[in-house]
């Protein structure tokens, strides 16, 4: 008989990122034969730009494979504090407000691991990118949800967010453009938010990864508004902007002293990213940036296929999204339980796509669809979303 291991109380505090969960059941499907559409994971098809790749191999002919400091390579932390504050429109950080990890979530989880005491509130979007509220929850304070509204695009319900701050609430967290429901903030938004930061004496940590996934108006940081910087984590990250998810590769612009209490669970966990994916940031950064933008644009083309294909589906509505790569449409005139239909949606009809309700309870009576996915998987996807939705039944109808 197996053992029942005795686990760490919080690991029942952990929640998890669905899409890896939904990615592995739909493989599965395919090992069997099946044909599945993938729409679930965050991840653009496109193929990583030449020079990155370039980049890298020359970085491993050099023998670039040796540790790295843990706050990331000194000349990839110059280039990303000149290059990320002059896209920002800010003066230059300095070497020392910038950290590298392997990928942004675990830079999320190592900054929260920093700031935050248990019993410290944090407030944060429903529905939101899961890490966030697993962190939180897990380093013992407590994830406060705000929801955001469909009817604004998305974006935060700013009176409930200032009647959410208490003498408790330690930090704000912001993710605009948005996973999962592709709603951006407004210059407006950004401004009351940090007179709100600035009056609770809060810090924000405002996750900008689909920064250039931005298909209506500028991109304007929180960071940039005055008095902010010095109270501002930045999350950014080449996975999205630059199509290299399974590189790993992620930054933070942040305070020297947040910075060096956050190093010191780089130093204890991953140690270092991985070398030659530094010099391969460097070249990222430096450019030509026309790839980038080409992305961007295509991305921009998907988006309105896939809202337009959407909405001409019964039962389904969904808003425009103004940036990332997702539609969330609303699917309560079909169901109030989103995880049975996208359970449906991936068995019957082989579309891989997640449940609202993943990203929590403000997610509830929605689906997320990435249109990160290639035209031909998206027009596949949209036609059997067609052919089988009339034929759902509900659980409990
Ligand atoms: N933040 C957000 C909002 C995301 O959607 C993701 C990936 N889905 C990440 C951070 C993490 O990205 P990575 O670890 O690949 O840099």
């Amino acid at each position: 008989m197996a053992l029942a291991h005795r686990l760490a109380d919080a690991v029942q505090r952990l929640g998890i990122e669905s899409s890896f969960e939904v990615l592995a059941r739909a493989r599965a499907l395919e090992a069997t034969g099946r044909s599945i559409v993938h729409l679930e994971i965050g991840e653009p098809n496109f193929d990583t730009p030449e020079h990155i790749k370039a980049a890298a191999i020359a970085a491993l002919t050099a023998n670039q494979t040796h540790y790295t400091p843990s706050a990331g390579l000194p000349a990839l932390r110059d280039v990303i504090a000149e290059h990320a504050a002059h896209r920002r429109g800010m003066s230059a950080y300095s070497r020392e407000n910038v950290l590298v990890g392997p990928g942004c979530k675990p830079l999320v989880w190592n900054i929260l691991s920093a700031i935050l005491t248990p019993g410290d509130e944090v407030i944060y979007a429903s529905p939101a990118y899961p890490a966030y509220a697993c962190a939180s929850g897990y380093l013992g304070a407590v994830p406060v949800p705000v929801p955001l509204v469909e009817a604004n695009h998305f974006r935060m319900d700013l009176e409930r967010l200032a009647a959410a701050i208490t003498s408790r609430t330690k930090l704000i967290i912001l993710n605009s453009p948005q996973n999962p429901t592709g709603g951006v903030l407004t210059l407006s938004d950004l401004t009351t938010i940090a007179e709100l930061a600035q009056r609770h004496n809060l810090l924000v940590l405002s996750d900008e990864i689909y920064g250039y996934d931005l298909y209506e108006g500028t991109f304007c940081s929180i960071a940039s508004l005055p008095g902010m910087r010095e109270r501002t984590v930045v999350i950014d990250g080449f996975s999205k902007a630059y199509a290299m998810t399974g590189w790993r590769l992620g930054f933070a612009l942040l305070p020297t002293d947040i910075a060096q209490a956050a190093n010191l669970f780089n130093n204890n966990t991953f140690s270092c990213a991985t070398t030659f994916v530094q010099y391969a940031g460097i070249a990222a950064l430096e450019g030509p940036h026309e790839p980038i933008y080409a992305m961007a644009e295509e991305l921009r083309q998907r988006r309105d296929m896939v809202v337009a294909g959407v909405n001409a589906i019964p039962g389904m509505h969904c808003t425009v999204s103004h940036g990332a790569f997702y539609a969330f449409p609303n699917i309560t005139a079909i169901t109030n339980d989103d995880q049975h239909f996208a359970h449906y949606l991936l068995d019957h009809a082989g579309v891989a796509c997640l449940a609202g309700s993943s990203f929590g309870v403000g997610g509830s009576g929605y689906l997320r669809i990435s249109y990160a996915s290639s035209r031909e998987e998206i027009t596949e996807g949209l036609q059997r979303l067609a052919h089988f939705i009339p034929a759902y039944r509900p659980q409990n109808a």
